[in-house]
């Protein structure tokens, strides 16, 4: 009997995919590792809550490095180290492999921009002596999470006579903050009966500013006016100048740990934050690389990679190209050949709503990285569907660098869906697949990770760029 059942474990074992908890596998020096690695992610994801943000990180994390701006005028050899920004949004780094770029490049994209709320360009109002800015949603969000939690504004306003300011208001502890108001519980019933989706709507999210009306007798319209005049006293704005910013509101909280047991990440932005930062750290620490690693931070993503500093535009092509001449190359030949990983967030299983799942092909929190083999929606729509030839290069080359990974799938069929940059880098005749983060509420103003799970993105990338 003892003995049957042995050979049943030893089958199972053999034959049988068995998912486990990364803190049963790890050894112990590794999960600290991967909570000190966490701490570097936090203080990343409380410093930059904006594309402009993390692109000026990673430009000063790689100058650290001895990364200079690509010159495509310049011939490299392999260990050089170039990046290369495309209009502050968006920055791609390459260190130059031992190989010829005729063996293609190794390639780990990710994005830098997260769901928020941009300021209109004309969105200053005052309504019953109260000021407000007038918001557009940027990204998927589910719009009544937005409402009764502090913000903080980011972003960058280009005055009048051309002069450029950054902006940054309540990030600080001594700063003030702004909120979207909700509607009272007891005054709630009408607004209880629309539908989710509608319970806050889209000009409904109009961001409280001010209430101090300027001292006088006489005009109308004094809270706005006095708003204006502190806009004016300390950064010389005038209203007209709303039209030439870009004004992001954000939520204005730290990252935080999460759990009695510190296991897992608060915050905004970890999608696709815990990819880039990770990628980010791979590719710096990628000195010699057999193949030339190239790393993509991008923007645009969330309102679907449209855009000059989205993957859909000629940027990446282009500096590829750029790369390719540099060897007396075509891009074409470079690309047939590159691999490459869209590094991107999926969702994590939530026992609390375990129905939009298929429990056997849905990413869980702390069981690794996330391979999705195909992303998109109904019968795989709008999805780069990577190959059986790519998936087994890529899950040996986990298997022999120690990476815990899993497989993961947006949703059950039909449930919904959604995707990635990764039919657009397929579209430039590279081999792509997606591998990420699982994220509990992803796309909420506050998602949550687990520690292993970023710790895994990072040791996975830098296992693909080296
Ligand atoms: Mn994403
Ligand atoms: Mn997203």
């Amino acid at each position: 009997m003892n003995e049957e059942k042995t050979i049943v474990e030893q089958l199972k074992e053999e034959l049988c995919l068995d998912l486990k908890n990364s803190a049963l596998i790890m050894e112990d020096e590794e999960i600290i590792a991967a909570d000190n690695f966490s701490e570097g992610y936090k203080a990343f994801l409380t410093q930059c809550k904006t594309e402009r943000e993390a692109t000026a990180f990673a430009v000063k994390a790689a100058q650290d490095r001895g990364f200079v701006p690509f010159d495509s005028k310049k011939k490299y050899k392999a260990g050089d180290k170039v990046y290369y920004v495309n209009r502050a949004k968006a920055i791609i780094l390459a260190t130059f492999g031992k190989k010829s770029l005729g063996e293609g490049v190794r390639m780990v994209a990710s994005h830098i921009d997260a769901p928020r709320l941009d300021i209109k360009p004309n969105p200053l109002y005052e309504d019953s002596e109260l000021a407000l800015l007038k918001t557009h949603y940027y990204g998927g969000i589910k719009k009544y999470q937005w409402v009764a939690i502090p913000l903080a504004l980011h972003g960058l306003v280009v005055l009048k006579d051309g002069t450029s300011l950054e902006v940054t208001i309540g990030e600080r502890e001594d700063e003030p903050k702004f909120v979207i108001t909700d509607l009272l519980p007891h005054l709630g019933a009408e607004q209880a009966k629309r539908p989710l989706s509608e319970g806050i709507k889209g000009e409904e999210l109009n961001v409280l500013i001010g209430s101090r009306p300027f001292k006088s007798d006489t005009g109308s319209e004094l809270v706005k006016l006095n708003i204006l005049k502190l806009l004016n006293e300390k950064y010389s704005m005038i209203e007209a100048d709303f039209l030439s910013a870009e004004f992001e509101m954000v939520p204005a909280y730290p990252a935080s740990d999460i759990g009695l047991d510190r296991s897992m990440i608060g915050a905004y932005g970890h999608d696709d934050r815990v990819c880039a930062y990770p990628s980010l750290q791979a590719a710096l620490e990628c000195d010699n690389p057999e193949y030339t690693a190239v790393t993509v931070l991008t923007d645009k993503e969330e309102t679907g990679s449209a855009g000059n500093t989205g993957l859909e535009s000629a940027y990446l092509r282009d500096f590829i190209a750029d790369l390719a001449a540099g060897q007396d190359m075509r891009a074409r030949d470079v690309l047939r050949k590159s691999k490459c990983l869209s590094a991107d967030v999926n969702a994590a299983f939530d026992p609390t709503f375990p129905n939009v799942h298929d429990k056997l092909n849905a990413a869980y929190i702390n069981k690794g990285i996330v391979v999705t083999k195909y992303t998109g929606s109904r019968g795989k729509g709008g999805t780069s569907d990577a190959s059986a030839e790519f998936m087994g290069e890529i899950r040996s080359l986990f298997d022999k660098a120690g990476i815990i990974w899993q497989t993961g799938e947006l949703g059950k069929v039909d449930e919904g869906g959604g995707g990635t940059v990764a039919q657009y880098v397929a579209n430039l005749d590279v081999d792509v697949v997606d591998v990420g983060v699982a994220v509990l509420s992803m796309h909420a103003p506050f998602e949550v990770v687990s520690k292993l799970d970023v710790y895994m993105a990072y040791k996975a990338f830098k296992a693909f760029l080296v």
